[in-house]
């Protein structure tokens, strides 16, 4: 509004949600209430996303814009839909998409409203960079959209033709990019104009990125624009190419998601345990004679500022042929469990004494790392923060227990899950990506809590069941004011039960299938308590009680 106010653009703004982004119910509707006045809608891309656009309570004017790939069933339920009066786009992502069309503007007797989603030839910035140009899955190209002018226009249907669409990827990185974007697509409306004169829309796509990594750059993980600097180009742009080419501007739409919705979620996990904390450990009543021991034991008492990369150095040869050593059957258990408390106290030595150099030496930063004490927390990495393991993407982090005390140290975090991709290893520093988070690793009674933070937008979606680990308890916060809040709504996440069943473990059929597994010669108190440690895991949550 600001920016149309600004340049004077002759026209209006309409957003749409991409419900892909985060399907929760109660963020689509507080998006589309409190968009109401300004006819917010939606942008779907499946049918399952139809079906839930047709249930929400949008304003009369507001769009849902359907996007992806069509089968007759979607285009069909879309045409049934615009005939009884919703405001449907469908989006022609695909040139066989006309055809389908055309059938069915035939069979129903009315029109809906179309656009052409256009391949561009911009680029995009950043990790899905690659969601436009030649190699774009989506969109048509311009021979296409020429194209497929014809063939609407043959059947007399030119005029449903309203939309000119571009989405050139998610989380744009870069402001030139979506300049360039924005005048590319500007230059083709104008142009497609001359040829299709109902044109009146000209849907940006999604692309505003989040500063995940706190850096303002144009970082995979970050964007070097403001939301103003967005705004203003998109008006800036489409008015003036328009202008120069004596076309009416059009309702610019948008269909942001990430920029939305990712600061409204933060899941708190438990620290259950800390791992790889140097405990320093009394070995010395294993008075063992073994010589690489007695090596090892030797180069810790004379480790010293001076000779401490010398000292790294052997005592990684003197460990690793104790090893060897072991295996060959000439150390013992006790030489072994010694020999890896004295290689660990000595790496440990080296970097307390070496702590300055360390960040220019790449053996010592391989070191520093290996000796990050890691949180284990009771969550799973796959369920609550999937992108970071799939696309490496780090989310700022933060201790929510005893946030005031200074005392910090750095560490990372893993989750309960049984795989060793299970864990959070890339943080927000200053300004950049770092290896660590400072949190606290004193064993003090009572739950630690840690926040992950910017999770609202893809990551509910994405996220698995593995190891079983389901859905977390929410809570439904709304922030009033500085210092008040009110719970709206909390659930409880996925039982063992449910999440079971999403793999064809039926209750009903477990349970008879456990009757079976039932020693009956046992006496009954034993039965009933088998019976019931079942029954409490299988009603009980996925996690870890604390
Ligand atoms: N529109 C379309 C067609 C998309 O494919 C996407 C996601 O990639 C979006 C909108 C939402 O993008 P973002 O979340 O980056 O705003």
């Amino acid at each position: 509004a600001v920016a149309i106010d600004e340049f004077q653009y002759p026209n209006s703004y309409q957003g749409v949600f991409p419900v892909k982004v985060n399907h929760n119910r109660a963020v689509i509707s507080s998006l589309i209430q409190s968009g109401y006045q300004d006819r917010f809608g939606v942008e779907v891309g499946s049918k399952a996303e139809l079906c839930l656009a047709l249930t929400l309570d949008l304003h009369p004017e507001a769009l849902i814009v359907c996007n992806g790939f069509k089968d007759r069933d979607y285009l069909e339920l879309a045409f049934h839909a615009s005939g009884h009066g919703t405001r449907i786009l469908i989006i022609v992502e695909n040139p066989i998409e006309v055809d389908d069309i055309l059938r069915l503007t035939e069979r129903h007797g009315h029109s809906v409203l179309l656009g052409f989603r256009a391949r561009l030839q911009t680029e995009g910035s950043g990790r899905w960079q690659e969601s436009t140009g030649d190699r774009g899955k989506f969109g048509l190209s311009t021979m296409e959209m020429v194209e497929g002018m014809e063939r609407l226009d043959a059947k007399g249907c030119l005029s449903s033709l309203v939309c000119l669409h571009l989405h050139i990827g998610s989380q744009v990185s870069h402001s030139l990019n979506l300049k360039e974007s924005v005048r590319e697509a500007a230059r083709l409306y104008a142009a497609l104009s001359e040829h299709a004169p109902e044109l009146a829309y000209l849907d940006i796509g999604g692309g505003l990125g989040v500063d995940y990594d706190g850096s303002a750059t144009a970082t995979d993980w970050s964007i070097n624009y403001s939301l103003e600097e967005y705004a203003r180009d998109a008006v800036y742009f489409v008015k003036d190419i328009c202008d120069r080419a004596n076309v009416k501007p059009p309702t610019i739409l948008s269909e942001s998601g990430r920029a939305l919705t990712a600061h409204h979620a933060v899941c708190v996990v438990s620290s259950t345990r800390v791992v790889g904390d140097h405990i320093v450990r009394d070995y010395s009543r294993f008075e063992t004679e073994q010589h690489h021991v007695a090596e090892l034991r030797g180069l810790l008492e004379e480790t010293t500022f001076e000779n401490s990369r010398e000292t790294l150095h052997d005592s990684r040869l003197m460990f690793e042929e104790l090893l060897e050593a072991f295996k060959l059957g000439l150390a013992s258990l006790h030489d072994r469990a010694v020999g890896e408390c004295l290689y660990r106290d000595i790496r440990v030595c080296v970097l307390r004494l070496d702590e300055d150099a360390s960040d220019n030496d790449p053996d010592l930063i391989k070191l520093k790392e290996s000796l990050i004490p890691k949180h284990i927390c009771n969550f799973s990495v796959f369920m609550s923060a999937p992108d970071s393991w799939a696309v490496q993407q780090p989310f700022p982090v933060a201790p929510i227990t005893k946030l005031h005390d200074p005392g910090r140290r750095p560490a990372t975090i893993g989750d309960i899950t049984c795989d060793s991709d299970g864990k959070l290893e890339r943080f927000v520093g200053d300004g950049e990506t770092v290896r660590s988070v400072h949190l606290h690793t004193e064993r003090d009674p009572g739950p630690y809590h840690i926040g992950i933070f910017l999770l609202g937008a893809y990551q509910d979606v994405l996220g698995d069941y593995h190891n079983l680990f389901g859905t977390v308890d929410e809570g439904i916060i709304q922030i009033n004011g500085v210092d008040a809040f009110t719970i709206i709504d909390s659930s409880e996440g996925s039982s063992v039960e449910h999440s079971l069943s999403q793999f064809g473990f039926q209750p009903d059929q477990m349970m008879r299938a456990f009757n079976r597994r039932i020693d009956r010669d046992r006496n009954v108190e034993d039965i009933q308590a088998f019976k019931g440690a079942f029954l409490r895991i299988l009603h009980g949550s996925t996690y870890l009680k604390p």
